[in-house]
């Protein structure tokens, strides 16, 4: 008995010598596979962390320079504020309202769509056609004051799909309302997220603004540890992520504060045309980000039952933290704290 436990031992020991070589083994140009990770700045006005495991400096600098540029690609078409020489954004679609069609970019006809979709699907509690009233908290943001509720009214009768016109074939877009504006904040970081991580080797994980996206396990098997922010300040779970996305709309990300201490926040609920009050954040799994960036903004604006009906429909899971800090999640939240 004692000496087949220590044979065991010894197994167990050889056995972890051997993983420990095989970690250690010299791999793609002679180097081991390390952790590495980028930050930048100059992406959807958030901050973007790259984390990943690659043969080398080099090998991770190649694959975090095009994740970058693809990413910048994505963020000059739907950027509404800027204009870049020779290409059709979502500024110069704003820009047109009114006009003549503009031939665009095809991935910013597939955007359009599924923030149609979405639109449709959550009964209209997403909608990046009414970047109008979204201009106006905007400004409210930057100046510290809700916007004028008449202002509000007026700007959200520009607002609806049946404004814009989608040619899939000619490629173009065209609002035909003057007053009509896209804004695609609520789903462009998550869509993107998504569209650079397709291409991405296993073991990379991408985080635009909180927008996380796995795009397979660490080396060996072990799934990436993403932690929930808690809207009141320090982290609220952590779950393990080893594909596909978990996102989190909040009403702490951006806000100001009124003179009574009302917060008033960056999701607007286009029934009230004010900052949503159901929730203080909502968290979203799902195998696409750009999907689970487009429902946390839906699940934020929507009552429970409504939430809880259109995340399941798209084959997601959620979390909500309510205004009490009560909790709420559907089955498939599982979380490892
Ligand atoms: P974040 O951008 O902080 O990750 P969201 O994904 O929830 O948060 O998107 C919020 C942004 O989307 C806002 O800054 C605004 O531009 C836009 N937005 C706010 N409310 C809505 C809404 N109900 N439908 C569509 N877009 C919205
Ligand atoms: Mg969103």
């Amino acid at each position: 008995m004692r000496e087949k436990q220590r044979g065991l031992a010894l197994g167990a020991a050889a056995l972890l010598a051997l993983a420990a070589a095989l970690y250690f083994l010299p791999r793609g140009a002679g180097r081991e596979t390390r952790r590495y990770e980028a930050v930048w700045y100059d992406l959807f006005d958030t901050v973007t962390t790259l984390r990943g495991y690659a043969a080398g400096e080099a090998a991770f600098e190649q694959e975090a320079g095009r994740i970058h540029d693809a990413l910048l690609e994505y963020h000059r078409l739907c950027d509404i504020y800027n204009d870049y020489p020779g290409l059709v954004n979502l500024k110069s679609v704003n820009d047109g309202a009114g006009g003549a069609p503009l031939r665009a970019d095809p991935r910013l006809l597939d955007l359009l769509e599924l923030c149609r979709s979405m639109y449709e699907d959550s009964g209209g509690a997403v909608d990046v056609t009414m970047g109008a009233v979204l201009a106006l908290w905007h400004t409210a943001r930057e100046n510290e004051t809700p916007p004028d509720p008449a202002a509000l009214v007026e700007a959200a009768k520009h607002g609806g799909f049946a404004f814009l016109e989608m040619d899939a074939e000619a490629m173009t877009l065209r609002l035909t309302d003057a007053g009509a504006r896209l804004d695609v904040g609520a789903v462009a970081k998550g869509w993107a997220a998504a569209r650079v991580m397709e291409h991405a080797p296993e073991g990379y994980l991408l985080s635009v603004g909180g927008n996380v996206c796995a795009s397979g396990p660490k080396p060996g098997g072990a799934a990436w540890v993403v932690a929930l922010e808690n809207p009141d300040g320090g982290w609220l779970h952590t779950l393990e992520l080893t594909r596909g996305s978990v996102v989190t709309s909040g009403d702490y990300q951006r806000f100001f504060l009124g003179p009574d201490g009302t917060r008033y926040h960056h999701i607007i609920d286009p029934e009230t045309l004010q900052p949503a009050r159901r929730w203080r954040a909502v968290s979203v799994l799902h195998p696409d980000s750009g999907v689970a960036d487009a429902l946390s903004t839906a699940l934020f604006v929507l009552d429970r039952p409504a939430g809880e009906a259109l995340v399941e429909r798209r084959g997601g899971a959620a979390l909500w933290v309510a205004p009490d800090g009560e909790e709420y999640r559907t089955e498939g939240f599982l979380t490892v704290s």
